[in-house]
């Protein structure tokens, strides 16, 4: 959209020098503005400030699209390459029979909370705790 409106207002431009100065001058000065056009293009060309990292995504017919990057002031995707060389550590291996003894004893003693507190909340069991003294509401608290 800022070409279309650059380039009617250069069109504008020359319009104006030509019925200004004749058309030696409109073609001088074009030629110079499309050089001049055409180095600043090169110059101010997007630099992608701002890119989006989009997912991999599949398509409506099943084909896998790569994660890419997409610039929202120029239009342009281009692929995102990650580095998949890195392989995780591995710093443990097998298992230590004593640790699973005690695993297994945490774990039954949790299963067991959770089937009281479960309990507890169906009304199943009543509750150990005895309920709070009512406190007056008419009683006044004494500023010290
Ligand atoms: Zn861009």
């Amino acid at each position: 959209m800022g070409y279309l409106i650059s380039a009617l207002a250069a069109l504008v431009v020359c319009a104006v020098l030509l019925v200004m100065f004749g058309p030696a001058v409109v073609l001088t000065a074009g030629l110079g503005g499309l050089v001049a056009g055409t180095t600043l293009l090169a110059v101010v060309r997007c630099r992608h400030p701002h890119p989006a990292l989009h997912p991999p995504t599949v398509d409506f017919q099943g084909r896998r699209h790569p994660p890419h990057w997409y610039c929202d002031d120029c239009g342009r995707t281009w692929e995102a390459v990650f580095n998949h060389d890195a392989v995780p550590v591995q710093r443990f291996t097998g298992y230590d029979q004593s640790k699973a003894v005690d695993a297994a004893r945490r774990a039954d003693l949790v299963e067991r909370e959770l089937r009281r507190l479960a309990a507890s909340r169906s009304g199943l069991i009543p509750s150990r705790s005895e309920p709070a003294a009512a406190v007056p509401i008419s009683s006044r608290r004494v500023a010290r």
